[in-house]
């Protein structure tokens, strides 16, 4: 079913403004500018498939630009000889400029990309608190004394890489945007970061917001585009040190081999087909409540979604009818009204993909226990879709789909549940749901994947690293691996 879209508020209207104030120019070195090119590309509203104005397609001489002005803001003394203490203090007060406007941050996030505004407001909350947890860092990045013979002192320093390349996707935005930016700040780098050409509103946002919180021009850089264009610009650029990209996997493998000619250090956080997996001995009802939540927030496009639901087999039928049920429950429609559970996908293309798999599933054999179309004449909305008796080798089960599409897979035991769980070439996350706890530790071992849920499923907290393995990418966001990411360590030997 379709909800309506009800009245706008103060923040709505704010949200609204910003967007009629006109085509969005690039920022480099604390200001607006205009993309050399002179084009741009039109931004969409999900909902109503409206323009709601147009963001710059920035090119290669853009970059060049934001380079430049990243490289002097890293080596000028206002933020390379900034103490630690006054480091902290420019990402609180980030922390607090984005805390006071985040109700329109929220409604931009859910104009631009689609999702429900109670969805959009979690996650800038997600964000005062990833600025506030790495505004803790700076004074806590510690090197080491190592022992050797008496004659020589050998001590390591932590220092920051230099200037960040940050490519991100439409998804979650603003979280992306921030937890890559917080990041490299805690550790004394600057940033040129290109947004998805499909939401790139609340970085924009964003970047004025850090420019009025007294942050040195140049520190942090937006610059919008397609990503063969000002993306492909920075993944190669001689004067990028460090490359973080958060997309597909397909997109990941590109950039690494772009940024092997200028050696860049690179982190990749990829896609997923994550497994869920579901012992009798659980707790079904909370089981199958985190499962729904999962495979329907944020209508399906998170790379670390419950994809994979693998229940035992003596259980498989009732739980699939039980999570169709529980599906068909969620209700689908306007982002701002408060009873949506699923808005719109991203765009017309991800819609037509999702609908493409949806096929791929019913040809394939499996069963469709609930939803598989299109809702709403407008919009580029699909139902909550729920195959069962899926086989763990078909394509719905192997390809990650990002959209608010499940796979229930039976399984026979515990090793079968461990082997389909593995069978993937992702490794983004996974979970196990059982009140055995020998059995929940030891699968949880089992599961090749860099973030693990035991009863639980989706949480996520900055203090807890979260990354792949396998194709699912390279290297950690959040938690004390990130610190590592995004500093290296320079050995020092010193003769007595
Ligand atoms: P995508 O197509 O890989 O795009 C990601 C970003 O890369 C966009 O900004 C895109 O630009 C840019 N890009 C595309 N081609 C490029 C190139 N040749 N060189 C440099 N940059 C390029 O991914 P998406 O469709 O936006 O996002 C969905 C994917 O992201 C899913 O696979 C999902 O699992 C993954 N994801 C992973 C995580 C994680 O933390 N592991 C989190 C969220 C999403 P334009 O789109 O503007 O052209
Ligand atoms: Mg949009």
């Amino acid at each position: 079913m379709l909800t309506e879209t009800p009245a706008r508020d103060d923040a709505h209207q704010r949200a609204l403004d910003w967007i009629a104030a006109g085509p969005k120019e690039i920022w480099i070195d604390g200001k607006w500018q205009q993309a050399r090119s002179g084009k741009f590309i039109d931004s969409i509203n999900p909902e109503t498939e409206e323009k709601l104005t147009a963001i710059s397609d920035a090119d290669a001489s853009d970059i060049d630009r934001a380079v430049m002005a990243a490289r002097k803001a890293f080596e000028a003394p206002s933020w390379s000889a900034m103490t630690p203490h006054e480091r902290t203090n420019c990402l609180l007060r980030i922390a607090n400029i984005v805390e006071a406007n985040a109700a329109e941050l929220a409604v931009l996030e859910s104009l631009d990309n689609g999702m429900p505004l109670w969805y959009s407001k979690a996650g800038v909350n997600a964000v005062v608190n990833q600025f506030r947890y790495y505004a803790g860092w700076p004074t806590k990045m510690f090197g080491a004394t190592n022992p050797s013979t008496p004659d020589i002192f050998n001590y390591t320093l932590r220092e920051p890489i230099g200037v960040c390349g940050q490519i991100i996707a439409w998804n979650v935005p603003l979280v992306m945007a921030s937890m890559k930016i917080a990041n490299a700040l805690a550790c004394g780098n600057t940033v040129v970061l290109k947004p998805a050409e499909l939401a790139s509103f609340t970085t924009l946002r964003l970047a004025e917001l850090i420019g009025e919180a007294d942050i040195p021009a140049g520190v942090v850089n937006i610059v919008t585009g397609l990503g063969a264009g000002a993306g492909a610009a920075i993944a190669s650029h001689p004067g990028i040190d460090k490359i973080a990209f958060t997309g597909s996997t397909a997109v990941g493998k590109h950039i690494m081999r772009a940024a092997a000619d200028t050696m860049k250090k690179v982190t990749l956080e990829l896609g997923g087909k994550s497994p869920n997996i579901i012992f009798p001995d659980a707790d079904i009802d909370k089981a199958l409540e985190f499962a729904v939540r999962s495979f329907c927030g944020n209508s399906g496009q998170v790379c670390s979604a419950s994809t994979r639901v693998l229940v035992h087999q003596d259980l498989h039928d009732e739980i699939a009818a039980r999570v169709a049920d529980m599906a068909s429950a969620y209700k689908v429609g306007s982002p701002f009204d408060p009873e949506t559970k699923l808005g719109p996908l991203v765009s017309g293309t991800q819609r037509d993909r999702v609908m493409g798999y949806i096929e791929a599933g019913i040809a394939d054999g499996a069963t469709l226990s609930f939803g598989g179309s299109r809702l709403g004449g407008k919009g580029y909305f699909v139902q909550p879709t729920v195959f069962s008796n899926v086989d763990n080798k078909s394509k719905i089960a192997q390809e990650e789909i990002f959209g608010p599409v499940v796979t229930i897979i039976p399984f026979k035991d515990e090793a079968d549940a461990i082997q389909k769980a593995n069978d993937t070439t992702y490794g983004l996350a996974g979970a196990v749901w059982s009140r055995d706890f020998s059995r929940a530790t030891r699968v949880a071992k089992a599961i090749k994947a860099g973030r693990i849920f035991i009863n639980s499923y989706g949480d996520a907290d900055p203090v807890m690293a979260f990354g792949g393995y396998k194709q699912s990418g390279l290297g950690r966001e959040y938690g004390q691996e990130s610190i590592d990411m995004y500093t290296q360590t320079k050995s020092v030997w010193a003769r007595l």
